[in-house]
Protein backbone atom coordinates (compact mmCIF):
# COMPACT_ATOMS: atom_id res chain seq x y z
CA UNK A 1 0.00 0.00 0.00
CA UNK A 2 1.39 3.29 -1.24
CA UNK A 3 1.47 5.55 2.28
CA UNK A 4 0.75 9.36 2.52
CA UNK A 5 1.09 11.75 4.58
CA UNK A 6 -0.55 12.40 7.37
CA UNK A 7 -2.01 15.93 5.83
CA UNK A 8 -3.11 13.80 2.93
CA UNK A 9 -5.89 12.13 4.81
CA UNK A 10 -6.66 14.91 6.85
CA UNK A 11 -7.43 17.16 4.18
CA UNK A 12 -9.64 14.39 2.13
CA UNK A 13 -11.62 13.55 5.19
CA UNK A 14 -12.15 16.86 5.50
CA UNK A 15 -12.97 17.21 1.67
CA UNK A 16 -15.33 14.40 2.29
CA UNK A 17 -13.56 12.29 -0.38
CA UNK A 18 -14.72 9.19 -0.39
CA UNK A 19 -11.11 7.57 -1.84
CA UNK A 20 -9.36 9.22 0.60
CA UNK A 21 -11.67 7.32 3.20
CA UNK A 22 -10.75 4.32 2.30
CA UNK A 23 -7.34 4.56 1.90
CA UNK A 24 -7.44 6.40 5.89
CA UNK A 25 -9.54 3.05 6.71
CA UNK A 26 -6.87 0.49 5.10
CA UNK A 27 -3.68 2.63 6.98
CA UNK A 28 -5.68 2.21 10.14
CA UNK A 29 -6.44 -1.45 9.59
CA UNK A 30 -2.78 -1.82 8.48
CA UNK A 31 -0.20 -3.50 10.79
CA UNK A 32 2.68 -2.30 9.87
CA UNK A 33 4.19 -0.05 12.18
CA UNK A 34 4.97 2.82 10.39
CA UNK A 35 1.30 2.86 8.96
CA UNK A 36 0.60 2.52 12.69
CA UNK A 37 1.80 5.35 14.17
CA UNK A 38 0.20 8.05 10.93
CA UNK A 39 -2.69 6.11 11.59
CA UNK A 40 -2.82 7.04 15.78
CA UNK A 41 -1.74 10.67 14.82
CA UNK A 42 -4.36 10.72 12.03
CA UNK A 43 -7.63 9.39 14.84
CA UNK A 44 -6.28 11.80 17.60
CA UNK A 45 -6.58 14.59 15.56
CA UNK A 46 -10.18 13.86 14.32
CA UNK A 47 -11.52 13.09 18.29
CA UNK A 48 -12.64 16.59 17.99
CA UNK A 49 -14.29 16.55 14.78
CA UNK A 50 -17.92 15.82 16.34
CA UNK A 51 -20.69 15.41 14.00
CA UNK A 52 -23.64 14.74 15.09
CA UNK A 53 -24.16 11.06 13.33
CA UNK A 54 -26.44 8.43 14.78
CA UNK A 55 -24.38 4.74 14.68
CA UNK A 56 -26.91 1.70 13.94
CA UNK A 57 -26.21 -1.55 14.54
CA UNK A 58 -28.18 -4.65 11.81
CA UNK A 59 -27.78 -7.78 12.57
CA UNK A 60 -29.98 -10.87 10.95
CA UNK A 61 -29.24 -13.98 9.78
CA UNK A 62 -28.38 -14.48 6.02
CA UNK A 63 -30.98 -14.77 3.97
CA UNK A 64 -33.17 -12.42 6.11
CA UNK A 65 -32.41 -9.52 3.65
CA UNK A 66 -30.59 -7.50 5.89
CA UNK A 67 -28.21 -5.98 1.76
CA UNK A 68 -31.93 -5.45 0.55
CA UNK A 69 -32.63 -3.60 3.56
CA UNK A 70 -29.76 -1.55 3.60
CA UNK A 71 -29.68 -0.68 -0.04
CA UNK A 72 -33.00 0.60 -0.11
CA UNK A 73 -33.20 2.11 3.06
CA UNK A 74 -29.96 3.97 2.87
CA UNK A 75 -31.32 5.69 -0.71
CA UNK A 76 -33.89 6.67 1.14
CA UNK A 77 -32.26 8.46 3.57
CA UNK A 78 -29.52 10.06 0.69
CA UNK A 79 -32.66 11.37 -0.98
CA UNK A 80 -33.52 13.24 2.19
CA UNK A 81 -30.05 14.98 2.32
CA UNK A 82 -28.30 12.22 4.47
CA UNK A 83 -24.97 10.65 4.02
CA UNK A 84 -24.99 6.95 4.46
CA UNK A 85 -21.79 4.78 5.38
CA UNK A 86 -22.00 0.97 5.62
CA UNK A 87 -19.91 -1.35 7.21
CA UNK A 88 -19.70 -4.54 7.99
CA UNK A 89 -18.25 -6.67 9.93
CA UNK A 90 -17.98 -10.66 8.94
CA UNK A 91 -17.03 -12.41 12.17
CA UNK A 92 -16.75 -16.08 10.19
CA UNK A 93 -16.41 -15.60 6.55
CA UNK A 94 -15.31 -18.96 5.86
CA UNK A 95 -18.82 -20.19 8.17
CA UNK A 96 -20.95 -17.86 6.26
CA UNK A 97 -19.48 -18.67 2.50
CA UNK A 98 -18.34 -15.09 2.65
CA UNK A 99 -22.02 -13.78 2.48
CA UNK A 100 -20.58 -10.23 3.19
CA UNK A 101 -17.26 -10.01 1.83
CA UNK A 102 -17.86 -12.58 -1.07
CA UNK A 103 -20.82 -10.76 -2.58
CA UNK A 104 -19.88 -8.33 -4.99
CA UNK A 105 -23.47 -7.77 -6.10
CA UNK A 106 -24.60 -6.51 -2.48
CA UNK A 107 -26.09 -3.23 -2.40
CA UNK A 108 -25.31 -2.35 -6.07
CA UNK A 109 -26.78 0.94 -6.59
CA UNK A 110 -26.17 2.29 -2.67
CA UNK A 111 -22.65 1.85 -3.96
CA UNK A 112 -22.27 3.69 -6.62
CA UNK A 113 -23.90 7.03 -5.01
CA UNK A 114 -21.44 9.29 -4.12
CA UNK A 115 -23.35 9.99 -0.91
CA UNK A 116 -22.72 6.68 0.26
CA UNK A 117 -19.46 4.67 1.39
CA UNK A 118 -19.19 0.41 1.72
CA UNK A 119 -17.30 -1.05 3.57
CA UNK A 120 -16.69 -4.55 4.27
CA UNK A 121 -13.92 -5.22 7.69
CA UNK A 122 -13.18 -8.70 8.05
CA UNK A 123 -12.96 -9.51 11.78
CA UNK A 124 -12.51 -13.43 11.73
CA UNK A 125 -10.21 -13.85 14.22
CA UNK A 126 -9.97 -16.21 17.27
CA UNK A 127 -10.43 -13.56 19.78
CA UNK A 128 -13.91 -12.96 19.13
CA UNK A 129 -13.40 -9.34 16.67
CA UNK A 130 -12.24 -7.37 19.48
CA UNK A 131 -8.79 -6.97 17.09
CA UNK A 132 -11.07 -5.64 13.82
CA UNK A 133 -10.48 -1.77 13.33
CA UNK A 134 -14.24 -1.18 12.87
CA UNK A 135 -14.67 1.56 15.34
CA UNK A 136 -11.91 3.32 14.33
CA UNK A 137 -13.63 3.13 10.15
CA UNK A 138 -16.92 4.58 11.98
CA UNK A 139 -14.57 7.56 13.33
CA UNK A 140 -12.73 7.98 9.88
CA UNK A 141 -16.63 8.37 8.61
CA UNK A 142 -17.55 10.69 10.58
CA UNK A 143 -14.90 12.58 10.21
CA UNK A 144 -16.00 12.47 6.48
CA UNK A 145 -19.33 13.78 6.95
CA UNK A 146 -21.42 10.79 6.88
CA UNK A 147 -24.25 11.46 9.28
CA UNK A 148 -25.87 7.66 9.38
CA UNK A 149 -23.54 4.97 10.24
CA UNK A 150 -24.76 1.47 9.37
CA UNK A 151 -22.73 -1.69 10.83
CA UNK A 152 -23.75 -4.40 9.66
CA UNK A 153 -23.64 -8.28 10.90
CA UNK A 154 -24.64 -12.25 10.54
CA UNK A 155 -26.40 -13.04 13.02
CA UNK A 156 -23.99 -15.93 14.34
CA UNK A 157 -21.29 -16.28 17.32
CA UNK A 158 -20.39 -13.11 19.31
CA UNK A 159 -20.51 -10.55 16.51
CA UNK A 160 -24.32 -9.07 17.90
CA UNK A 161 -22.60 -8.25 21.27
CA UNK A 162 -19.45 -7.21 19.51
CA UNK A 163 -21.45 -4.40 17.00
CA UNK A 164 -23.79 -3.58 20.14
CA UNK A 165 -20.85 -2.23 21.82
CA UNK A 166 -20.18 0.57 19.19
CA UNK A 167 -23.54 1.63 18.01
CA UNK A 168 -26.11 4.11 19.38
CA UNK A 169 -29.17 1.75 17.90
CA UNK A 170 -29.06 -1.53 17.26
CA UNK A 171 -31.44 -3.45 15.12
CA UNK A 172 -32.81 -7.16 14.78
CA UNK A 173 -34.08 -8.20 11.42
CA UNK A 174 -35.95 -11.09 11.43
CA UNK A 175 -38.54 -12.40 8.48
CA UNK A 176 -42.30 -13.20 9.22
CA UNK A 177 -42.60 -16.51 10.90
CA UNK A 178 -44.63 -18.68 13.35
CA UNK A 179 -44.44 -18.43 16.70
CA UNK A 180 -41.85 -21.71 16.54
CA UNK A 181 -39.37 -19.82 14.10
CA UNK A 182 -39.85 -17.04 16.96
CA UNK A 183 -38.88 -19.08 19.15
CA UNK A 184 -35.54 -19.47 17.77
CA UNK A 185 -34.14 -16.10 17.73
CA UNK A 186 -32.23 -16.01 21.06
CA UNK A 187 -33.89 -14.36 24.31
CA UNK A 188 -30.62 -12.13 24.60
CA UNK A 189 -30.12 -11.12 21.30
CA UNK A 190 -34.13 -9.90 21.20
CA UNK A 191 -33.36 -7.88 24.63
CA UNK A 192 -30.25 -6.35 23.14
CA UNK A 193 -32.18 -4.83 20.29
CA UNK A 194 -33.91 -1.29 20.44
CA UNK A 195 -35.61 -2.13 17.61
CA UNK A 196 -37.07 -5.19 15.43
CA UNK A 197 -37.36 -5.27 12.10
CA UNK A 198 -40.21 -7.75 10.25
CA UNK A 199 -38.53 -7.74 6.68
CA UNK A 200 -40.48 -9.15 3.99
CA UNK A 201 -44.11 -8.60 4.68
CA UNK A 202 -45.27 -8.30 1.18
CA UNK A 203 -47.27 -10.60 -0.98
CA UNK A 204 -48.25 -14.02 0.80
CA UNK A 205 -46.33 -13.24 4.11
CA UNK A 206 -48.00 -9.78 4.85
CA UNK A 207 -50.70 -11.21 6.79
CA UNK A 208 -47.94 -13.55 8.42
CA UNK A 209 -45.89 -10.75 9.26
CA UNK A 210 -49.07 -9.04 11.07
CA UNK A 211 -49.34 -11.86 13.78
CA UNK A 212 -45.35 -11.66 13.89
CA UNK A 213 -45.64 -8.57 15.26
CA UNK A 214 -48.35 -8.95 17.45
CA UNK A 215 -46.97 -12.58 18.85
CA UNK A 216 -43.70 -10.81 19.46
CA UNK A 217 -45.31 -7.87 21.11
CA UNK A 218 -46.96 -10.04 23.46
CA UNK A 219 -43.69 -12.31 24.48
CA UNK A 220 -41.43 -9.28 24.72
CA UNK A 221 -43.89 -8.35 27.30
CA UNK A 222 -41.74 -10.94 29.48
CA UNK A 223 -38.38 -8.97 29.25
CA UNK A 224 -37.09 -7.16 31.96
CA UNK A 225 -37.91 -3.11 31.53
CA UNK A 226 -34.26 -1.70 30.00
CA UNK A 227 -32.98 0.67 32.94
CA UNK A 228 -32.57 3.31 29.12
CA UNK A 229 -36.80 3.26 29.90
CA UNK A 230 -36.42 2.55 26.13
CA UNK A 231 -39.21 -0.02 25.58
CA UNK A 232 -38.59 -2.32 22.01
CA UNK A 233 -40.14 -1.47 18.97
CA UNK A 234 -41.37 -3.70 16.19
CA UNK A 235 -41.81 -2.58 12.55
CA UNK A 236 -42.69 -4.23 9.32
CA UNK A 237 -41.31 -4.00 6.44
CA UNK A 238 -40.89 -4.92 2.40
CA UNK A 239 -37.08 -4.59 1.35
CA UNK A 240 -38.75 -5.30 -1.93
CA UNK A 241 -41.32 -3.04 -2.13
CA UNK A 242 -39.54 0.03 -0.44
CA UNK A 243 -42.11 -0.19 2.05
CA UNK A 244 -41.81 0.96 6.10
CA UNK A 245 -38.58 2.69 5.26
CA UNK A 246 -39.90 5.92 6.73
CA UNK A 247 -41.53 3.96 9.75
CA UNK A 248 -38.19 2.43 10.77
CA UNK A 249 -36.36 5.60 10.30
CA UNK A 250 -38.97 7.21 12.54
CA UNK A 251 -38.20 4.77 15.66
CA UNK A 252 -34.46 5.40 15.14
CA UNK A 253 -34.90 8.94 15.57
CA UNK A 254 -37.54 8.60 18.07
CA UNK A 255 -34.95 6.84 20.03
CA UNK A 256 -32.31 8.96 19.67
CA UNK A 257 -34.17 12.36 20.55
CA UNK A 258 -35.39 10.21 23.62
CA UNK A 259 -31.77 9.18 24.74
CA UNK A 260 -30.42 12.85 23.58
CA UNK A 261 -32.91 14.46 26.35
CA UNK A 262 -32.67 12.33 29.29
CA UNK A 263 -28.43 12.39 28.65
CA UNK A 264 -28.08 8.74 27.60
CA UNK A 265 -27.11 9.37 23.88
CA UNK A 266 -23.69 10.67 24.85
CA UNK A 267 -23.37 8.74 28.41
CA UNK A 268 -23.94 5.46 26.40
CA UNK A 269 -21.11 6.64 24.07
CA UNK A 270 -18.67 7.96 26.66
CA UNK A 271 -18.84 4.58 28.25
CA UNK A 272 -18.60 2.83 24.95
CA UNK A 273 -15.11 4.45 24.34
CA UNK A 274 -14.01 3.53 27.69
CA UNK A 275 -14.86 -0.38 27.68
CA UNK A 276 -13.27 0.23 24.14
CA UNK A 277 -9.71 1.73 26.02
CA UNK A 278 -9.77 -1.23 28.32
CA UNK A 279 -10.68 -3.48 26.15
CA UNK A 280 -7.60 -2.62 23.75
CA UNK A 281 -5.38 -2.02 26.66
CA UNK A 282 -6.42 -5.79 27.82
CA UNK A 283 -5.75 -7.21 24.60
CA UNK A 284 -2.03 -5.18 24.16
CA UNK A 285 -1.34 -7.12 27.33
CA UNK A 286 -2.04 -10.27 26.67
CA UNK A 287 -0.22 -9.98 23.56
CA UNK A 288 2.64 -8.55 25.12
CA UNK A 289 2.45 -11.32 27.47
CA UNK A 290 1.74 -14.52 25.33
CA UNK A 291 4.41 -13.16 22.64
CA UNK A 292 6.64 -14.34 25.06
CA UNK A 293 8.46 -17.82 23.95
CA UNK A 294 9.10 -18.60 27.43
CA UNK A 295 5.45 -18.27 28.65
CA UNK A 296 4.22 -19.91 25.55
CA UNK A 297 6.54 -23.64 26.65
CA UNK A 298 5.65 -23.19 29.95
CA UNK A 299 1.89 -22.73 29.24
CA UNK A 300 1.95 -26.06 26.86
CA UNK A 301 3.78 -27.92 29.56
CA UNK A 302 1.21 -27.11 32.01
CA UNK A 303 -1.46 -27.55 30.14
CA UNK A 304 -0.19 -30.82 29.03
CA UNK A 305 0.17 -31.62 33.07
CA UNK A 306 -3.94 -30.77 33.94
CA UNK A 307 -4.59 -32.73 30.48
CA UNK A 308 -2.98 -35.42 31.95
CA UNK A 309 -4.50 -35.18 35.76
CA UNK A 310 -1.06 -34.66 36.46
CA UNK A 311 -1.28 -31.50 37.87
CA UNK A 312 -4.22 -29.56 39.80
CA UNK A 313 -5.37 -26.02 38.03
CA UNK A 314 -4.87 -24.36 40.86
CA UNK A 315 -1.38 -25.34 41.39
CA UNK A 316 -0.61 -25.03 37.48
CA UNK A 317 -2.43 -21.39 37.69
CA UNK A 318 -0.03 -20.62 40.20
CA UNK A 319 3.48 -21.08 38.69
CA UNK A 320 2.19 -19.88 35.40
CA UNK A 321 1.33 -16.57 37.37
CA UNK A 322 4.38 -16.71 38.78
CA UNK A 323 6.53 -16.87 36.05
CA UNK A 324 4.22 -13.99 34.55
CA UNK A 325 5.30 -11.58 37.68
CA UNK A 326 8.66 -12.21 37.43
CA UNK A 327 8.10 -11.01 33.54
CA UNK A 328 6.86 -7.56 34.59
CA UNK A 329 8.59 -7.14 37.98
P1 LIG B 1 -29.03 -10.85 3.56
O1 LIG B 1 -28.27 -12.12 3.43
O2 LIG B 1 -29.65 -10.74 4.92
O3 LIG B 1 -28.24 -9.65 3.21
O4 LIG B 1 -30.27 -10.96 2.54
P2 LIG B 1 -30.47 -10.37 1.05
O5 LIG B 1 -30.73 -8.92 1.09
O6 LIG B 1 -29.34 -10.83 0.21
O7 LIG B 1 -31.82 -11.07 0.62
C1 LIG B 1 -31.97 -12.47 0.57
C2 LIG B 1 -33.10 -12.82 -0.39
O8 LIG B 1 -34.34 -12.33 0.12
C3 LIG B 1 -32.93 -12.23 -1.77
O9 LIG B 1 -33.34 -13.18 -2.70
C4 LIG B 1 -33.85 -11.04 -1.77
O10 LIG B 1 -34.34 -10.73 -3.06
C5 LIG B 1 -34.96 -11.50 -0.85
N1 LIG B 1 -35.60 -10.36 -0.17
C6 LIG B 1 -34.97 -9.37 0.49
N2 LIG B 1 -35.87 -8.50 0.99
C7 LIG B 1 -37.10 -8.96 0.65
C8 LIG B 1 -38.43 -8.48 0.88
O11 LIG B 1 -38.69 -7.45 1.49
N3 LIG B 1 -39.45 -9.26 0.39
C9 LIG B 1 -39.22 -10.41 -0.28
N4 LIG B 1 -40.28 -11.09 -0.71
N5 LIG B 1 -37.99 -10.87 -0.54
C10 LIG B 1 -36.93 -10.16 -0.09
Amino acid sequence: MKRFELNYYLDGLKAQNNVALAKAITLVESKRKEDQIIANELLDRIVESRLSSVRIGITGTPGVGKSSFIEGFGNNLIEQGKKVAVLAIDPSSQKTGGSILGDKTRMEYLSRNPHAFIRPSASGNALGGVNNRTREAVLLCEAAGYDVIIVETVGVGQSETLVNNMVDFFLLMIQPGSGDDLQGIKKGIMEMAHGIVINKSDGDQAKLAKQSKKDLLSAMHLFAASDTGWSTKVELCSALEKSGFDSVWQMIQSFTEEMTSNGLFDQNRTNQNVSWFEERVQLGILMELTGKSKLNTLQSELKLKVQQNKMSVTKATTQMLKVIKQQLA
